[in-house]
């Protein structure tokens, strides 16, 4: 399977529209339209029906059986039950693991929004080999990499970073900030900067 490490910038603003969308359809009793963090598990719970349940890594291979055969498994989206499973030992994990928890939750409701169709399946997130080294992406399925683009969108929305971008502060203060801003972790925070640098 082709692997990529970024879209087509027309595929990323056609992600970027359809979350946005998302955004202003959200019941104002799940999300008023200006709080943050984005309340990403309160979103696939209450507008898609999702549950978000923690799971341990073994009970998640059991179900992917040999489709994965390296790395860890943050998440796995179960269309024909509606759940999503999060990894329970990374969720626990002090410093980074309700970060990557949201960021989790938003890559199976990526697959969820993009690309369920037809019968019951499987998706599944495996774990950066490259995470906290820098911002080099890793080469994915260009569904994977949807599926982030989705997840980074919901989580630190465009028009949301943009307004938060712009106080003259520099880069490393705007990070800490939009990290706790947005609870985000530091690399996804990074690459979302980087992102919306390029889009525009
Ligand atoms: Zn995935």
């Amino acid at each position: 399977m082709k692997k990529v490490t970024s879209l087509e910038p027309e595929d990323a603003s056609k992600i970027e529209e359809s979350v946005g969308e998302i955004l202003e359809m959200i019941p104002s009793r799940v999300w008023n339209g200006r709080s943050l963090p984005i309340p990403v598990e309160e979103i696939a719970r209450e507008v898609y029906g999702l549950r978000v349940c923690r799971v341990s890594h073994d009970q998640m291979k059991e179900v992917v059986g040999d489709r994965i055969t390296d790395g860890t498994l943050s998440g796995l989206l179960l269309t024909g039950i509606g759940e999503i499973w999060i990894n329970e030992e990374e969720a626990a994990h002090p410093e980074w693991g309700p970060q990557r928890k949201r960021f989790t939750v938003g890559h199976e409701l990526g697959h969820f929004v993009l690309h369920q169709r037809g019968p019951a399946a499987i998706f599944c997130r495996s774990d950066d080999a490259d995470e906290g080294l820098g911002t080099e992406p890793t080469p994915r399925a260009i569904p994977e990499v949807e599926a982030n683009t989705f997840s980074a969108a919901l989580m630190m929305p465009a028009t949301f970073v943009r307004a938060e971008m712009r106080d003259g502060q520099s880069d490393e203060q705007s990070i800490a900030a939009l990290m706790a801003r947005f609870q985000a972790s530091d690399k996804a925070t990074r690459r979302r900067v980087e992102t919306l640098r390029v889009i525009d």
